[in-house]
């Protein structure tokens, strides 16, 4: 299974990447993730994409393309995949292309900015693993500490009302065309992301998968 989430900031493709991720038994490449381990880290990479995400941009497309290209050659890919947050932009979608990754579906989750302003203020993420939690719909065992290895839990800095709203329109101008890009491809399945818990979206998917199942 090769699979792309896509959707705007706070839809629920980090969480809904997890659970996939170990029922179809393959892994999750998250370039947001990715790059907030970089920043962390202080790499060549980590610096040249802090900035942008402090302030809700997109990193630029070469620096991605690397990173996806380098990840996607890893042994624990063979199987097949699931894109979180990649591509986010058609230049970035049409690289892959040219490289020769293919894909069995897009999944588009679909939330109104509204919803999606609301649910960020709640939202939480494991600066040790990069799990991502929720004070209202996922909240963590413990109070502020990461279920799955004992990390801290913190509110991203992007994930400020502020910076919620530049994100939106990024989402809106760069990522929202790739709906068309690969509903010409026959591939996107468009997915209620408003549903009343994680489980029935998470179910919503797999049902949008069936032919594939
Ligand atoms: P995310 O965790 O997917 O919301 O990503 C957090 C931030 O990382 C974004 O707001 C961007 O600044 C950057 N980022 C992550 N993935 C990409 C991508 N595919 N293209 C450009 N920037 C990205």
């Amino acid at each position: 299974m090769k699979l792309i989430l896509l959707g705007p900031p706070g839809a629920g493709k980090g969480t809904q990447a997890e659970v996939l991720s170990a029922y179809y038994g393959i892994p999750t490449i998250s370039t947001g993730n990715i790059l907030r381990a970089a920043v962390k880290a202080g790499t060549p990479i980590g610096l040249k994409a802090k900035s942008f995400m402090d302030a809700g941009k997109l990193v630029p497309d070469e620096v991605i393309i690397g990173i996806v290209a380098e990840r996607l050659e890893q042994d624990d890919c063979k199987q097949g995949f699931i894109l979180d947050g990649v591509p986010r932009t058609i230049p970035q979608a049409e690289a892959l292309e040219k490289a020769g990754v293919t894909f069995d579906y897009v999944v588009s989750l679909e939330l109104a900015d509204e919803a999606i302003i609301a649910r960020m203020s709640g939202r939480r993420v494991c600066t040790a693993c990069g799990a991502p939690f929720h004070v209202v719909s996922k909240p963590p065992k413990r109070d502020g500490i990461c279920d799955n290895c004992g990390g801290a839990l913190v509110q991203r800095d992007d994930d400020k009302p502020e910076t919620v709203k530049a994100r939106l329109k990024v989402y809106h101008e760069e990522t929202e065309p790739l709906k068309d890009f690969y509903a010409h491809r026959g591939l996107l399945r468009p997915v209620p992301a408003d549903l009343p818990t994680i489980e029935a979206c998470t179910e919503a998917i797999k049902k949008a998968l069936e032919a594939k199942l």
